[in-house]
Order: C-alpha cells, then sequence, then structure tokens
C-alpha cells in the first residue's frame, strides 16, 4: 500500500527527529534531500562539489537537482512507502513532485505542518550547532535559511492546504510530546 507524508516547517522545527520516529514505527523511508546532498559533500562527488557554496550558504540548490534525486529515489521502490522531509522547500519542486506521484499512482496522503515561532527556532538551531557540526548553523546563515523558509517555503502551505491534507502541529514541547500531537493527525 502506498503512503506518502510530506513534512512541512521550518529549518529547527524538529522535521527530521520525528520523521525518523514515524518511519520507523510505520515501515515507511524517510527522504531528506538535506541528507542526501550533504552525504554527497561528505563523499566528494561532483554534485556535492557543486553544491557547497549554496548549501553553506543557506540559499537552495537548484529544483532540477534535488527533484532528480527525488526521482531516482521513488523509481527504485517497490511500494511508495515514504516521508519527505526538507522536500519540497518551494512551489515548483511540489508540482514536479505532483507529476511523479501521479506517474506512480501514490498520493499524497498527509502534510503535517510543524509550527513554532522564529525566536525558538533561532535557539534550536544554535544548540544545536553546539553539537553537531554543521556549516550552516551559523548565525548569519540561519538568518538566511529562515528567510529562504518564509519567502519560498511557506507558500507551500497555501498549495496544500485547499487540498485538506494539511495537519498543523504545534512543535513546541518534549519530542515524545509533538510525537504524540503527530501521531493524533496520522
Ligand atoms: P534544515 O531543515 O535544518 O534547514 P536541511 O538538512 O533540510 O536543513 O537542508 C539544509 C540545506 O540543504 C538547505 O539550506 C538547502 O541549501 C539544501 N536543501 C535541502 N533540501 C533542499 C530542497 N528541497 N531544495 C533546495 N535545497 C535544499
Amino acid at each position: 500500500m502506498h503512503k506518502v507524508i510530506i513534512f512541512l516547517g521550518p529549518p529547527g522545527a524538529g522535521k527530521g527527529t520525528q520523521a525518523k520516529h514515524l518511519a520507523s514505527e510505520l515501515e515507511l523511508v524517510q527522504l531528506s534531500t538535506g541528507d542526501m546532498l550533504r552525504d554527497h559533500m561528505a563523499r566528494g562527488t561532483e554534485l556535492g562539489q557543486q553544491i557547497k557554496e549554496i548549501q553553506n550558504s543557506g540559499r537552495l540548490v537548484s529544483n532540477e537537482i534535488v527533484v532528480a534525486l527525488i526521482r531516482d529515489k521513488l523509481s527504485a521502490m517497490e511500494s511508495i512507502r515514504v516521508i519527505f522531509d526538507g522536500f519540497p522547500r518551494t512551489i515548483a519542486q511540489a508540482q514536479a513532485l505532483d507529476v511523479l506521484l501521479e506517474e506512480l499512482s501514490a498520493p499524497i496522503s498527509s502534510v503535517p505542518l510543524f509550527e513554532v515561532p522564529e525566536a525558538i527556532l533561532r535557539q534550536r538551531i544554535l544548540d544545536r550547532a553546539a553539537k553537531e557540526n554543521r556549516a550552516d548553523d551559523t548565525p548569519e546563515v540561519v538568518e538566511k535559511r529562515l528567510q529562504v523558509y518564509r519567502d519560498e517555503t511557506a507558500p507551500l502551505i497555501g498549495y496544500y492546504e485547499p487540498r485538506g491534507n494539511l495537519k498543523r502541529i504545534d512543535a513546541l514541547g518534549t519530542t515524545d510530546e509533538v510525537y504524540a500531537r503527530l501521531r493524533a493527525v496520522i
């Protein structure tokens, strides 16, 4: 049975953590374009070198690149049971995803939106920076990522909301509390 869940929400909202938990409970594959791109950088592939500057500055990698990554992953799957985490991030990506899913006859099941006030996001990302060593977790780059979210990604709320599958989730609190809220709407 196909199952397609799209996680929407700003950087630092905790999408990755919740996606891992839900993926293991529901036997879904977590598709994080951020992780895929970081993996290319870590392996030093041609793509990795090409995107390094862009990703480290907080801007978005081109739609063509991320859509191609997603297309490759989906085409290798027998049943489409996925959580998209960090994708789509632009209206153009959402439209490309609609085309891919249509071809695969795999409709979107639900679109949880993780909501966190911006001031708290800044703090969370900077706390994470102290633990992990991500080049895009510096204060200036964090501001850029938040701005890119507001300008490019937040419009996806208006894209999915009229379809009726957008689920707003208060993402403040412990990871267990947020997970319980997520499970209540999935
Ligand atoms: P976060 O959710 O914490 O911002 P991600 O790991 O999802 O982090 O993404 C990190 C960076 O990777 C983004 O700032 C962007 O440069 C790039 N990236 C990830 N996903 C996409 C995407 N769907 N489209 C374009 N760029 C992307």
